[in-house]
């Protein structure tokens, strides 16, 4: 579930870390924190848009949650300190300079880990401490939401923001690269949201040449709307394309013009959204 990266990568700065990264983000306005609870670079779907580098081999799977926790904290205190008088940070725009999120994304799909329980309740702990008020956030794809494990665990995050890039199966697995029923992500997010509001990232691109035709984009919003039909809450809808040329070849990013027409496609059946470059 690896977070697109907008601004610039600082992550070669924090390179002693193994499971704690930062990026300064001008989408978020600010620091975004990210653990990474796949250092193995393991993941169970396997988009052709990730720009997660697999062509060299990750860490152990096993995550230390204590040294993740320490990890996470000496950049929290830091954040607040020294961070940002030394280099790369002093770069970093005066108003940029805070901390803007705590986000699980990196590697992988972060609820796949068994530690995964363990490791956010110890990061919503250090995040009470240390930055009251900085948003945990949950980057999913949704997969094993319905675990009982996981959906406990959910409790511990502010916010989730959970993939949605296609609207009909055929396009799912394609543009996912998963053979994963899309049955099962549609009812887990349904699940979900019925307990408490959802935010939605839907990355759409060119992939040889072709975005998703409308009839595609119209299948996407169907399966939104159902979702809200059946008593799901979908906070809003992100719409966004690949950012950096991504290891497939085969992928291009969509233009502003059609991300906006796949937005105003969602906000016509009811649906905040809104595209981020
Ligand atoms: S969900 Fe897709 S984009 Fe995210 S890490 Fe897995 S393969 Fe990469």
């Amino acid at each position: 579930m690896a977070r697109r990266l907008d601004y610039q990568d600082h992550r070669r700065e924090l390179d002693a870390n193994r499971y704690v990264y930062a990026v300064v983000s001008r989408r978020a306005r600010g620091l975004s924190i990210g653990v990474n609870l796949n250092p193995d670079k393991a993941c169970n779907f396997d988009c052709p848009y990730c720009q997660v580098d697999r062509t060299t081999p990750g860490g152990p799977s096993r995550v230390e949650v204590g040294d993740l926790v320490a990890e996470l904290e000496n950049l929290l205190r830091r954040a607040s300190g020294d961070l940002w008088s030394g280099p790369p940070f002093d770069t970093v725009a005066p108003e940029l300079q805070r901390v803007a999120d705590v986000a699980f994304a990196g590697d992988g799909e972060p609820t796949t880990p068994a530690e995964f329980p363990a490791a956010a309740r110890a990061a919503r702990e250090a995040r009470d401490r240390l930055a009251p008020g900085v948003p945990l956030r949950l980057l999913t794809n949704a997969t094993v939401l319905h675990k009982d494990r996981v959906r406990a665990a959910l409790a511990e995050f502010d916010e989730l923001w959970c993939k949605l890039d296609a609207g009909t199966e055929t396009y799912f697995h394609v543009v996912d690269g998963t053979r994963l029923p899309f049955r099962r992500i549609l009812d887990n997010l349904l699940l979900v949201a019925r307990e408490r509001p959802i935010v939605i990232q839907s990355l759409f691109l060119a992939l040889a040449g072709a975005g998703p035709d409308d009839v595609e984009i119209a299948a996407w919003v169907a399966r939104m709307r159902e979702i809200v039909d059946q008593g799901g809450r979908i906070d809003h809808v992100q719409v966004y394309t690949v950012a950096r040329a991504p290891s497939d070849p085969r992928c291009a990013p969509l233009d502003a013009a059609r991300l906006e027409a796949i937005a105003a496609k969602a906000r016509e059946a009811g649906l905040a959204a809104a595209v981020y470059a």
